[in-house]
């Protein structure tokens, strides 16, 4: 069922499932297009709304091909510009965040209570919508164009279902392309780096199973604090939170729970949630058998059960060398500041898996110096960004397939 939506359209308040005819009306304004969206809030895996606001706009754009549920409620949008020539790629995300914006006083504010567009994904899907406005506009002598609209990338769990379904395999594309906008920096200024941009991200639970007690005679259980403690500390020693490093590593603590506030027992269980990340899968995947052989000692020495379990694996976003020479281009062609990164940015994004199995590259867009940060209940997607969203990635197609191509994707050496 498609869930409730409001938009405001010509200056009315309209609700119930009549975005439906937005496009009527404002399809080419991106700015209600994003507002729209923002509206639609849903949670990674539930996004129907979104995409029938975002399949309204895209017909309108006459693509060559449109695919829909694409690993859930993905989108492809395809632009056939000849028969020879790369696939290019650009793939944006079309999930909110479970965080109410009840107290915001935006006119466009979220109409599903609790969820909102924390990430400014309604932001990176309409400079995509934008992109297409302009494709549906343009030729250029080769090349495809796919305009991908990648579903539950804050779980962790879009690209891998992207990428597995059946219908994704025809697409090969030659090289994949993303942004993401970032607070915290100059507006404009775009961020990239060869090599590492995202780190390997994992989150691991852990259940302590002892046995509860009197609270006057704790030795007649197995209370899980001793050992819970012994964790953390180990948690603490495995960390090396240097960035710079390429041996960076790092474990965070971000929930622990024993017995119950019951003050006659003394506790018999205990559960532990885990952060781990590091620059490489590589990295990764030894912090956590070393992570896991430390736990295996603890629990035998304490005589307990501890269960572990894995949650949203983000592989490292790996930038090609010659993607990023085409985005530092693509600045210095938008007239955009380009700051070159010193280390990699510590959290994980799901494009990592697309670089993982495709040439390619993601770059940061600054949101603003004092914008609230990404999942803060207070962030919104800055509008003004949207054009140059738009506008970086129409020069990275210019410099891909455009007449004064910067890459030979047939690897002859360029003249
Ligand atoms: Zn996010
Ligand atoms: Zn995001």
């Amino acid at each position: 069922m498609i869930s409730r939506c409001i938009a405001k359209i010509n200056g009315h308040q309209i609700s119930g499932d009549s975005y439906y005819l937005y496009e009527m009306h404002i399809e080419s304004d991106l700015e209600y297009l994003r507002h729209s969206l923002h509206q639609c809030a849903e949670l990674s895996g539930h996004e129907s709304a979104t995409a029938s606001v975002l399949l309204q706009f895209l017909k309108n754009q006459q693509p060559a091909e449109i695919i829909e549920n694409l690993g859930g409620q993905g989108i492809a949008a395809s632009y056939i510009f000849g028969n020879d020539g790369p696939t290019l790629l650009f793939r944006c995300e079309i999930d909110a965040l479970p965080i109410d914006e009840a107290h915001l006083s935006l006119k466009y504010k979220s109409q599903n209570a609790g969820r909102s567009h924390k990430c400014g994904h309604d932001g990176h899907m309409t400079i995509l919508a934008g992109l297409a406005q302009k494709l549906s506009q343009t030729s250029y002598g080769q090349g495809k164009i796919v305009l991908l609209f990648q579903p539950a990338e804050e779980t962790g769990e879009g690209a891998q279902r992207v990428l597995a379904d059946p219908k994704f395999k025809a697409i090969k594309p030659d090289y994949v392309f993303a942004l993401h906008n970032l607070p915290g920096y100059k507006k404009d200024i775009i961020l990239c780096k060869e090599g590492t941009f995202t780190a390997a991200v994992c989150s691991m639970i852990l259940k302590i199973q002892g046995v509860a007690s009197h609270a006057s005679e704790p030795e007649k259980g197995k209370n899980p604090s001793l050992c819970m403690s012994e964790i953390s500390k180990i948690a603490d020693a495995l960390t090396y939170n240097q960035p710079e490093h390429i041996n960076f590593q790092l474990i965070t603590p971000v929930y622990y729970r024993m017995g119950q506030p019951a003050y006659g027992m003394s506790a018999g269980d205990g559960e532990m949630h885990f952060t781990l990340r590091a620059w490489t899968s590589e990295n990764l995947d030894k912090l956590i058998s070393e992570f896991i052989s430390n736990i295996r000692d603890i629990e035998k020495k304490n005589k307990l059960k501890i269960s572990i379990e894995f949650l949203e694996r983000f592989a490292s976003t790996q930038n090609d060398a010659d993607a990023v020479r085409v985005i530092r281009e693509a600045t210095a062609k938008s007239k955009l500041e380009y700051h070159s990164m010193g280390s990699p940015f510590k959290f994980g994004e799901d494009f990592g898996l697309f670089t993982q199995n495709y040439p390619g590259a993601m770059f940061g867009l600054g949101a603003g110096p004092d914008h609230p940060p990404l999942h803060h209940r207070d962030y919104d997607f800055p509008d003004d960004l949207i054009n140059t969203g738009v506008q970086m990635f129409l020069e990275i197609i210019d410099l891909i397939i455009g007449p004064r191509a910067l890459i030979d994707f047939h690897n002859q050496p360029l003249v």
